[in-house]
């Protein structure tokens, strides 16, 4: 590993002000992912910059809407009284994601900016275009079977892997940032991006921009949800598919829903198309079958993932079923 500074910064400004004043520094927050990247040489910052000390860990219950510091711990989070009564859909995602320990480490910010788990990615001897622009990619055509089915390019088809994501995704979440530019927010759904042909681009983030929280609205989202995580163990694994669904039900009719998907797309992948199919309609099995498979149409697949178009359909049918019997 190179070695590198710290720097402590104690408000939102300085941090920014410090992280401009540097060619390559990086702000850390929990360290849970950068720390892995610094250590494989995938990434080599001159200078960390700690937000550790920043005043942006609260969680606040305001008008019409929740704002969640960037700095809040996951674990915080997912077991706040007031998170799982009014947002249960984002409470469930982040108990799904890692283990306790690294729960209790990682904060909402690192969460959002967490690099995919690609392989390639991680090994500097195989070839990246996320890593290092250009080289090429190894999955395409390599052992693809975490990789996406929708929205990847000829340059890459790595998935993103939060689950938190992809209820913030689901609950038409804003992202509050700031820069040297000042203050501004983006909606969540266009927070992270697909690859194109520069995939070592993650999100829509200008540089040195600090992730200061995370606002969710007030929704009817609190009974009829459920987020279901398929994976190859039960603790320690990213999803291979996972689904977020949210039903706003009055006597067995579909009033509203939300429906996101994750372990399949570059960014959260959220399901439109079937969200307007379910609108209206009467709870049944049939009905559920029937938007996930709506919501497989146009998958396309790599050989090592060709098993992701059942599993994706079968896991939004039994995520619908649990959220409607809850
Ligand atoms: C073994 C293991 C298993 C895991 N399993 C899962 C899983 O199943 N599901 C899941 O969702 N996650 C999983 N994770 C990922 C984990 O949740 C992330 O590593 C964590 O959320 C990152 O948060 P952090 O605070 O530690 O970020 P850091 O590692 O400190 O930072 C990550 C990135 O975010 C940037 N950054 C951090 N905060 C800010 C901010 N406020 N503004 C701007 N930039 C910022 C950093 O510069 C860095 O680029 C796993 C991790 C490990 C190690
Ligand atoms: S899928 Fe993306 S992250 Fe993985 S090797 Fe290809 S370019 Fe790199």
């Amino acid at each position: 590993m190179k070695n590198f500074q710290i720097i402590r910064a104690l408000s939102s400004k300085t941090a920014v002000t410090n992280i401009s004043k540097e060619k390559e520094a990086m702000f850390i927050a929990g360290g849970t992912n950068l720390v892995d990247l610094m250590k494989k040489n995938v990434v080599s910052p001159d200078k960390l910059i700690d937000i550790n000390g920043l005043d942006l860990k609260k969680i606040e219950f305001l008008k019409g809407k929740v704002s969640i510091g960037a700095l809040a711990k996951n674990s915080q989070v997912a077991e706040d009284v007031s998170i799982k009564e009014k947002h249960p859909l984002l409470a469930l995602a982040l108990a799904a994601g890692a283990s306790q320990q690294i729960r209790h480490m990682a904060t909402v910010g690192g969460n959002m900016l967490q690099k995919t788990r690609c392989s390639y990615y991680y090994n500097t001897d195989m070839p990246c275009n996320k890593r290092t622009p250009k080289s090429g990619c190894g999955a395409i055509g390599g052992f693809n079977r975490m990789h996406a089915i929708f929205g990847a390019s000829d340059s890459c088809i790595a998935v993103h892997p939060s689950d938190m994501c992809i209820a913030l995704a689901a609950l038409d979440a804003q992202v509050l940032v700031e820069g040297p530019k000042g203050k501004r927010q983006i909606k969540f759904t266009d927070f992270h991006r697909l690859p194109g042909n520069t995939p070592e681009k993650d999100n829509t983030l200008e540089a040195k921009e600090l992730i200061t929280s995370v606002e969710i609205p007030d929704h009817n989202f609190t009974k009829n949800v459920h987020y279901l995580k398929v994976r190859d163990r039960t603790s320690y694994a990213f999803a291979l598919v996972s689904v977020a669904a949210a039903l706003d039900l009055k006597n067995n009719v579909i009033k509203d829903v939300r429906l996101a998907m994750g372990g399949v797309a570059h960014k959260p992948w959220r399901l439109t198309e079937a969200e307007e199919f379910l609108k209206g309609k009467t709870v049944s099995e049939e009905v559920f079958k029937q938007a996930g498979d709506l919501a497989m149409k146009g998958a396309r697949t790599y050989g090592g993932n060709d098993f992701k178009i059942t599993l994706g359909a079968n896991t939004i049918t039994e995520a619908l079923t649990i959220a409607a019997s809850k």
